[in-house]
This record gives structure tokens, sequence and C-alpha cells, in this order.
């Protein structure tokens, strides 16, 4: 692979792949345009920053111009820039529609002009909302919830819409959950640890009863590499293989690795649109593309929270700005990339 550009390469996911890509030989050059929201942090991309072929453009994918200079550079896509937190969908759903769907369209209108090779647009199993039974295919109606998910399934539409209507090489990927090193403290395996490590009380929506499947974030990663370097164009692959549990079997493991008890726990009356049950199979990206997650749930589980206990620096800020929803966006200009 020769030149890909990542958006969103410094949050969580983006930047882990970032991370990845860099591991292989044949990859020449990657930059990521990221416009470095309260969700982007350079600090996420860690030792990757010194390697000769990563640049860094902070900008913003809704930037048209800039987002055309960077597509001609470039042979790939893998875009992963997007308001990924459900709870702020519900008080900024404009931000949530213009950056995930517009923001998306842009890109993938560069992407049709440049041609590029590949375009993999990451997204997310929360498309196909609630199922009380049985598990989405690809082909299963989409039927989200809540702002965030709807915002990202129109983005899938409209990143597909590029396949159907010009041939731009698109491919989506619709993952479950993930966790990890770096997520930001607003999502909930990264909130519930920094406050029970800090002793504070954690709160549990209703009884606990929502089923997630929770992926390691290298999981994800490689499969979103495996679609980039083997994704049939106009395909979507479901991107699952974690580990399913209710949140209140998922908060006793957290009390257990952070040495709290349930006296840390706090009921609270259920959210609207907090789907039941998400589910999905993975049967496709396995059986064609040879994805096979690696990762144990509780060693992986244990090792994320032990990244929170050594690394208060990287979370601490975040917590105390938790209330500064407004992001922090700098315009790039089209100029050559920057090395960070
Ligand atoms: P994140 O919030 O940690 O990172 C998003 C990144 O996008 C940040 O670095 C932010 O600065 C950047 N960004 C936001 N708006 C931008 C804009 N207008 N222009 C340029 N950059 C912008 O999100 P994440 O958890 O890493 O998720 C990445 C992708 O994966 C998202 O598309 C999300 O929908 C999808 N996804 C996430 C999960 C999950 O569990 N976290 C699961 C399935 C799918």
């Amino acid at each position: 692979m020769e030149a890909v550009l990542v958006t969103g390469g410094a949050g969580f996911i983006g930047s882990h792949f970032v991370k990845r890509l860099l591991r292989a030989e044949d990859v020449a050059k990657v930059t990521v345009l990221d416009a470095l929201t309260y969700a982007g942090h350079i600090e996420n991309l860690g030792e990757a920053c010194l390697d000769p072929r990563l640049s860094f453009v902070q900008g913003n994918i809704l930037d048209a111009a800039l987002v055309d200079t960077l597509v001609a550079q470039h042979t790939a896509v893998v875009h992963f820039a997007a308001e990924s937190h459900v709870d702020r969908s519900f008080s900024t759903a404009s931000t949530f529609l213009t950056t995930n769907v517009l923001g998306t369209q842009t890109l993938a209108d560069a992407a049709m002009r440049h041609g590029v090779e590949k375009f993999v647009h990451v997204s997310t199993d929360e498309v196909y909302g609630p199922l009380l039974e049985g598990a989405a295919t690809e082909d299963y109606p989409l039927h989200p919830t809540v702002p965030y998910a709807a915002a990202k399934a129109a983005s899938d539409l409209v990143a597909l819409s590029y396949w159907h209507t010009y041939g731009a090489p698109v491919c989506v990927t619709r993952s479950s959950n993930n966790y990890g090193p770096n997520q930001h403290p607003e999502k909930i395996i990264p909130l519930f640890v920094t406050r029970l490590l800090r002793g504070e009380q954690v709160t549990l929506h209703d009884r606990g009863q929502h089923v997630r499947n929770w992926l390691h974030v290298e999981d994800n990663c490689a499969g979103v590499e495996l679609v980039l370097r083997l994704g049939v164009p106009g395909e979507t692959y479901n991107l699952g293989g974690g580990t399913d549990m209710t949140s209140k079997e998922l908060t006793r493991h957290l009390l257990d690795l952070c040495g709290a008890t349930w006296d840390s726990v706090t009921y609270i009356p259920d959210r609207q649109a907090n789907d039941i049950r998400y589910s999905m199979i993975w049967d496709k990206i396995a059986s064609q593309l040879g994805y096979k997650p690696q990762r144990d749930f509780h060693e992986a589980l244990s090792d994320t929270v032990e990244w929170y206990r050594r690394n208060p620096d990287r979370w601490a800020p975040l917590t105390r700005n938790s209330a500064a929803t407004r992001p922090r966006v700098t315009l790039g200009t089209a100029r050559e990339p920057q090395r960070v």
C-alpha cells in the first residue's frame, strides 16, 4: 500500500489503527487528518510520531479544499473521523449530522474524483438498532434509534452510494463496542475505571440489563486493515467477535479489577432510547477475509484497567474538562502536510 489517509487518526480507534499500519513494511506513507476536537489528542499516537512515514494535518473533514488536496496525494482513505459519543448526540445532534454525514460525503466525493484504490468507511453495529433476539447480518434493515446511530447509518448509505453511483471502491465496516487504552473517559469502560480508581461512585442505568458486545480495539483495527487490503468494493463487513455481556456483568468485572465493591454503584432510571441489546453476525469477514479476533476479554480488560492505573496524566485532565463539549477546531490549509 503506497499512501493511506487516515481521518480521525488522533482519536481512540484511529490512533491504534495508525500504529498498526506503521508496523506494516509495505506502507510507504500515512497521513492523519484530524480536527483535534475534545476527543482527539496527538499524544494518542505516541511513538508513532517519530516514524518518518507519518504526517499529521490538523484540519476538518468538512473543508472540501483541504480534503481534495490530501486525498489527491493518497492511494487509500480510511475514515474514522466522527462525533462518536451517543450521550452528546442528544444535545448536539446537528454537529453529529454535519460531521458524520456531510464529512463522509466530502471525503467520498474527493475519493471518487481522484480514483483512490480503496475507501474504508468505519461504522458501528448501532445502525441496526436494538435486537431482542437473533443477530444482524450485513443486509439486516437499519433501525438506528439515537441521533449518533442515525447519523452513522446515513453516512454508511452516503458512502455506499458513491460505489453504486460512481463505482468508487467503498467498503463499510460495522464493529461492536471497542475498549482499550486511550479511550476518552466519557465512554463507559474508561468512565467507570477512572471513577472507581479515584474511589468515586458509578451509575448504572435501569438494572444494568443492556447487552453489548465488547471487542478489543486491536481486533477491530485488524479487521479494518483486512478490509483495507482485501475488502470487496461495495461490500459491508460486520466486525464482532468480542464478548457479549450486560452492563451489570461488565460492572462486576470492573469492580473486581479496580478493587471496589457494589457500594460504589448507584442505580439510576434508564435513559430514553437506551437500546436493550445489540447483536450481529461476523461470519462474512471471517470466512471471506480470514478475520479472527485474538484478544481474550478478561486479559485484555485487565490490561486496559492497568493502562488507566498507570497513566492518570493522560485521562485526569479530560475528566476535569468533561463539561467542555464544544469542539476546538483549527482549519488546516490546503498545503503540504506537516511532519508531527
Ligand atoms: P473518537 O471520538 O475517539 O475519535 C474521533 C476522532 O475524530 C477524534 O480524533 C476527533 O478529533 C476527530 N474528528 C471529529 N470531528 C472531526 C472533523 N470534523 N474533522 C476531522 N476530524 C474530526 O472516536 P472512536 O471511538 O475512535 O471512533 C472512531 C470511529 O469508529 C467513529 O467513526 C465511530 O463511529 C466508529 N466506531 C466506534 C466504536 C467505539 O466503540 N468507540 C464502535 C464502532 C464504531
